[in-house]
């Protein structure tokens, strides 16, 4: 679909997969100017095919549009394209119970300029690619690394915002967790250099020895995951204690090591919800309880999957169903 100032959103198109001629002065080319969201369709067990909370992605999408200076785009018009998509690449969804069919829109500055403003001109898209099962041979432990240099976001930046180009900000820090031979990067606070804000792509977690769950808040340094949220109202439903505060990287630490800290988890689209292991830094490294999965981590992680496809009753209405 494409966006021009006065026209407002228009040409909705449905084409195969083939490369898009671009001007090299698109303004997205160098100001990165985009934003995107990531969900997944997949089958349920009576064959139907769903996807998980659209309508929040939908929220999300023109939340990141707002702090991007793009233009919003109408909720039905997101939905629809999903919806287009999954009709068109149905044959593409693995039937597989653990597999999905993942969906990428995403929305660029298209305009041809080179001044620095917000463009005029964009274009919406949405590609999808078949994924497998996120763990393969059961749930495995990710390793974190402590990012000593890096941080994803700062008070007043685009933290909370899906945008290529936290990202890209984000790439060496990665790189660094990877030659620690860790998984993924964990990101502390810019300001203290103290407090857990997220990892690279997931929200993170503690479980408390009392059973209560404690997570950053959003305090618009970190991406407000669906996941997330999910894991959040599924957990205050069942009468567990959810406490959204800043968690200190010593009280993760020292937790861990008194007993008080019993489990950590990261959740996110793709893993759904997948233990911490081990926690490297330069300030040494740690690990919560044997580093293994996590009782609560591993119920809650089954309660929220059976939902997502079909195999438990949805409380909340988050399953939308779509063939
Ligand atoms: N934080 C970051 C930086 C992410 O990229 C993601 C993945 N979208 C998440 C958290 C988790 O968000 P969600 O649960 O909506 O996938």
């Amino acid at each position: 679909v494409r966006y021009a100032d006065g026209k407002g959103w228009y040409e909705p198109l449905v084409a195969a997969r083939a490369p898009i001629p671009m001007d090299p002065a698109s303004a997205v080319l160098h100001y990165a100017q985009e934003i995107f969201e990531g969900l997944k369709a997949y089958t349920l067990p009576d064959g139907g095919v769903a996807m998980f909370r659209p309508d929040a992605n939908a929220a999300r999408f023109n939340q990141s549009a707002a702090r991007m200076a793009m233009p919003a785009l109408p909720v039905e018009t997101f939905l629809q394209s999903l919806h287009e998509i999954i009709r068109v690449d149905r044959d593409w969804i693995p039937s597989d119970p653990e597999g999905s069919l993942y969906l990428r829109p995403f929305a660029y500055a298209s305009e041809v300029f080179l001044g620095v403003r917000p463009a005029t001109e964009y274009l919406y898209l949405v590609i999808a690619s078949p994924v497998g099962p996120y763990f393969s041979g059961g749930v495995k432990p990710v390793s974190i690394w402590v990012s000593p240099d890096f941080t994803r976001a700062a008070p007043g930046g685009t933290g909370a915002a899906k945008c290529g180009g936290n990202y890209a900000a984000g790439l060496s820090a990665q790189a660094e967790a990877a030659e620690h031979g860790c998984d993924q990067v964990v990101y502390l606070d810019a300001v203290e250099r103290k407090y857990i804000d997220e990892l690279g792509g997931m929200n993170v977690f503690l479980v408390l020895d009392d059973g209560t769950l404690v997570t950053p808040p959003l305090t618009g340094t970190i991406l407000p995951g669906i996941t997330r949220d999910s894991v959040i109202k599924l957990a205050q439903k069942a009468g567990r204690r959810v406490e959204e505060r800043p968690i200190s990287l010593d009280e993760w630490r020292e937790g861990a090591a008194s007993g008080r800290v019993r489990e950590a988890f990261a959740c996110g689209t793709a893993a759904v919800i997948t233990p911490i292991g081990v926690i490297k830094g330069e300030s040494g490294d740690f690990t919560v309880g044997d580093g293994g999965p996590g009782e609560v981590t591993m119920a809650i992680r089954q309660e929220l999957v059976d939902i997502q496809r079909g195999r438990a009753e949805d409380p909340f209405g988050w399953v939308h169903r779509v063939l």
